[in-house]
């Protein structure tokens, strides 16, 4: 592969496929292609769609294609290039979907999971560009995250590194995916967000109630999710303000315990958190700061993510060009 090859990012995420070909020296996106997941079609239908996507792309470009990086949405084993599990869709468990996809396109062909993709996305192609060091924070759906030390990903002895989700910040705290209380995820995630906006609203006197921006924005209380919360944050709505610092609070714990514990130049914040309005990032800023290790304060980054919908694809390319352990 030479360096000014271009490179095939594919992004298997639970509600789309995405395939891209990135410019690596330019760290540009050079042309994309997407389309819904269809579930009831399981891996095979996606597979071959993926691939028509991936063929489309090469068949419409002049350059030469270096290789191929997946960024899978389950747990992978990336050495081996296999599929553990797909929580979305039915079929993957135990695919080897690197050497298929590698035996299609005639490519060489590598496979990372979603949340270690669009860490070395932001780190080569984002927000972390220039950093050596780097934490990845993706609060969505769920809560995962990555870590890049020195310019490499660290996926840890068995492969479960960055998984912050799962820290424990309140002991007894809401029960978890993973059947603990108080994980960070079962605090802050999207859903845990909404949540707890839901029950804010439901437990204020009607006056406050009937005048919250969440509820003008939602319609209704059952309708209120994560992004009515943050978005009648930043508009100064005084009820979402208050269960925005409680989730901070719980999020900023979180993120403390990953800089004791990494060290890293900088902490990328994606998913939908790098939507939030930049009121709102200082807001979390300040919160670290009063939890983190004192004498700490001022050195601590945060920074939303910059890839947007298209950090998969990137992620997929900066799987490519990792350096072969
Ligand atoms: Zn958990």
């Amino acid at each position: 592969m030479s360096d000014r090859s271009l490179l095939i990012g594919l992004d298997f995420g639970g509600t789309k496929l995405a395939a891209g070909l990135v410019d690596p020296a330019r760290g540009d996106l050079v042309a994309s292609v997407r389309r819904p997941t269809e579930p009831e079609g399981g891996a095979t239908l996606a597979l071959a769609t993926m691939l028509e996507m991936a063929r489309e792309l090469v068949a419409n470009t002049p350059g030469e294609v270096g290789g191929v990086g997946i960024n899978f949405g389950g747990p992978v084993d990336a050495a081996a290039g296999v599929v553990l599990q797909s929580h979305h869709v039915a079929g993957w468990d135990g695919f080897p979907l690197a050497a298929r996809v590698g035996a299609a396109l005639g490519l060489p062909t590598t496979l990372e999971n979603d949340a270690n993709g669009q860490a070395l996305a932001e780190w080569r192609f984002g927000a972390g560009r220039g950093s050596r060091s780097m934490a990845y924070l993706n609060v969505g759906t769920g809560i995962g995250g990555g870590i890049v030390l020195e310019g490499r990903l660290w996926r840890g002895a068995h492969g479960m590194a960055g998984e912050f989700g799962h820290m424990v910040v309140r002991p007894g705290g809401p029960v978890c995916t993973c059947g603990r209380g108080g994980c960070l995820e079962a605090l802050a995630a999207g859903p845990a967000m909404g949540r707890r906006a839901r029950a804010a609203l439901a437990a204020a006197p009607p006056e406050i109630r009937d005048r919250s921006a969440m509820l003008r924005r939602a319609g209704s209380v059952a309708a209120v999710t994560g992004r009515e919360l943050t978005g009648a944050a930043a508009d100064g709505d005084t009820l979402a303000l208050e269960v925005l610092d409680a989730i901070f609070a719980d999020l900023a714990l979180g993120i403390a315990n990953i800089l004791s514990g990494v060290d890293p130049d900088l902490l990328v914040l994606g998913g939908g958190a790098a939507d939030w309005a930049p009121t709102l990032f200082a807001r979390l800023l300040e919160g670290v700061r009063t939890v983190c290790l004192p004498g700490t304060e001022n050195q601590i980054a945060l920074s939303p993510a910059a890839l947007g919908a298209d950090a998969g694809i990137f992620g997929g390319a900066a799987i490519v060009l990792q350096p072969r352990a």
